[in-house]
């Protein structure tokens, strides 16, 4: 059994472990070597600390055999996107200006985690600052998509997604900020949510663009996702922008099959743009499945889609070029070896203009250039005014139906390469999932078919805090198909 356990859901392995079958060290074994046997195609990691994981292993099992286990998450691997704090280990955002930053501290769900005896495991590669849609703006290096390894798993949080899509890990935890958790999984043929803005605590994660940045479950099965976002939901105190409101028990009501009258709303805007896209067929024959199940469909409008993605790269880049600017050669990283600068400003020169990516530059420039005094009015100020309309559309909306569903990507995974000479061409990958950023609601992609092989996922949106219904949405269809049974052949 031993050696099928990396195949294993998080909901599996915690039952096998609280029925004695299995110990949390077999589990990180079996990782280990799953790793060592994939890793080298799929290349999801940036690093991982084998023995360290199987020091916690051993310290799950050991609390279990004295009864004291902590729960439903104890002895459960969970990888960790590499943006998020965990006191001394390295944190690097996969950008070389933070090549050998060690965390001094753990953020919120990383010290969640460690309270429900989670094994961390591993640091998970992304685009440079979760910046992309690919994991090619890495400055370490490209994850390939485990069901087509000439192929982008998606990003930023793309090695994420792939650890899980690979069975390297049952379940991860990813960030997104325009997309990046729902796309990759979309890509990599897994489940991944973006919680409502509020209800997971940003302590600890490296910041690309605040106002829109949040941490979220990435797994094989609904049922996983929610028992992820169980552990690291709730008002944090380090955080002001976390919601002090209820968490309900997700996984319970993921589970939830009695009877309710659902109705969703089809956005007329995101199908009419999709009508022609290469991942449309699998979501239209999910819609059809939810028709047969009694749910009730509704036209909506949400009139402003078509300045979401003009009026994220607006704001993204503003709040990235503020974060970003305490990256300075002074704190968190050495300066260059053969640094040979005048002043403190020549400093920052260098070792910014050694350090920081391609991308990660571009929004700087742009970040700054749009905040700049004889800028700030029409651009940042006009987005802002354009987040405002984009969040009532929803509230609209959402007056009259339960859920919207979407395609989460317009294509599945392209190339790698696809769209190297072309940023803009990337950016425009993100239209179906910036928008819940911009109003802040939740989003959950769920694997809903293949084209030519390769995976394509199904968007839910849901009304704010509303985390538990979408996922008991996804979990009707999840439960009448096979997906989140089948793993890539590698
Ligand atoms: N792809 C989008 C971007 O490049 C979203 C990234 C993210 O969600 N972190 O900004």
């Amino acid at each position: 059994m031993g050696d099928e356990l990396h195949f294993k859901s998080a909901g599996e392995l915690s039952d096998l472990l609280s029925s004695g079958s299995v110990s949390s060290v077999e589990i990180v074994q079996s990782l280990v070597e799953r790793v060592g046997s994939v890793d080298d195609r799929v290349k999801a990691f940036n690093s991982f600390d084998a023995e360290d994981a199987l020091a916690q292993a051993q310290a799950s099992d050991d609390r279990r055999a004295k009864g004291e286990s902590l729960g439903e998450l104890d002895g459960i691997p969970v990888g960790l996107k590499d943006n998020l704090a965990v006191k001394d280990q390295p944190l690097t955002c996969s950008s070389k200006i933070l090549e050998s930053f060690v965390s001094p501290y753990d953020g919120t769900c990383i010290q969640k985690l460690k309270a429900n005896g989670a094994v961390l495991w591993g640091r998970l590669n992304m685009d440079e600052f979760a910046m992309g849609s690919s994991t090619e703006n890495s400055g370490t290096h490209t994850t390939s998509n485990p069901w087509d390894l000439e192929r982008i798993p998606g990003g930023s949080s793309g090695g994420s997604a792939a650890a899980v899509g690979a069975c390297e890990t049952p379940i991860s935890l990813g960030s997104d900020t325009g997309g990046s958790i729902r796309q990759p999984a979309s890509h990599c043929g897994v489940v991944g949510l973006k919680p409502t803005y509020g209800r997971v605590s940003r302590y600890g994660l490296a910041a690309f663009a605040s106002s829109l940045d949040q941490i979220g479950p990435i797994a094989r099965n609904i049922d996983d996702a929610a028992l992820l976002l169980n552990a690291i939901s709730g008002y944090d105190p380090h955080d002001s922008t976390s919601y002090n409101i209820d968490v309900p028990d997700f996984r319970k009501a993921a589970a939830d099959d009695s009877d309710r009258k659902w109705t969703i709303g089809l956005p007329k805007e995101y199908l009419e743009e999709s009508s022609d896209s290469a991942a449309i067929k699998p979501v239209l024959d999910a819609i059809e499945f939810y028709k047969s199940q009694g749910f009730e469909f509704k036209d909506i409008s949400l009139p402003h889609t078509e300045y979401a993605v003009a009026t994220y790269y607006i704001i993204a880049t503003a709040e990235a070029s503020s974060n970003l600017a305490r990256y300075d050669g002074i704190r968190y990283t050495k300066r260059a070896d053969d640094f040979d600068g005048k002043d403190s400003i020549d400093v920052y020169h260098q070792s910014r203009a050694l350090g920081f990516g391609e991308e990660v530059k571009r929004r700087v420039i742009l970040g700054t250039y749009v905040l700049s005094s004889g800028y700030y009015d029409a651009y940042y100020l006009k987005a802002q005014k354009c987040r405002t309309l984009i969040r009532s559309d929803f509230e609209n909306a959402f007056e009259s139906v339960d859920a919207i569903m979407t395609p989460t990507s317009p294509t599945p995974a392209t190339l790698k390469g696809a769209h190297a000479e072309d940023p803009l061409a990337m950016y425009l990958s993100d239209i179906y999932t910036i928008p819940a950023n911009l109003a802040g609601i939740p989003g959950l992609s769920i694997p809903c078919g293949y084209v030519d092989g390769l995976p394509v996922g199904l968007q839910i949106l849901g009304k704010p805090f509303k985390e538990d219904e979408i996922l008991r949405v996804g979990r009707v269809f999840e439960a009448a198909h096979g997906y989140k049974d089948e793993h890539p052949e590698l």
